[in-house]
């Protein structure tokens, strides 16, 4: 037997009195999760929190790896292109090299734009 019963009704459905709870199962419910913990109090599952600050590290700029340019424009870090593959059995650069690329979305375009395909979306 599980130690929650969840009950969802929809505020809309629950005003316009259309909710249909099952009162006996859920009485029977509560009971048995009542002698439960009476019974053995350590089945009993409750989250402790506690609220406390997160440090993150903030991209604030990015260098192209091609032009070696220094990106602070938020825009501009957002269209980055991030390459990162491990070279695989047979692969030119070696099973298990880590193989990693950052470039600007003009190192980008100048470089592949001919061979990309675009689309809206
Ligand atoms: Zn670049």
């Amino acid at each position: 037997m599980s130690s929650f019963v969840t009950v969802s009704i929809s505020p809309d459905l629950f005003q316009a009195g259309m909710h249909t709870i099952d009162h006996v199962a859920l009485d029977e419910a509560l009971r048995e999760m009542r002698t439960s913990s009476q019974e053995n109090p350590e089945r009993i599952t409750m989250k402790h929190t506690q609220r406390t600050t997160v440090q993150v590290d903030e991209v604030i700029a990015l260098t192209c790896d091609v032009c070696k340019r220094r990106y602070e424009d938020p825009n501009e870090i957002q269209g980055f292109i991030h390459l990162k593959k491990t070279g695989s059995y047979g692969s030119i650069f070696g099973d298990g090299t880590l193989i990693e690329c950052d470039l600007c979305q003009h190192c980008f375009k100048d470089r592949l734009g001919e061979f990309l395909v675009l689309k809206q979306q």
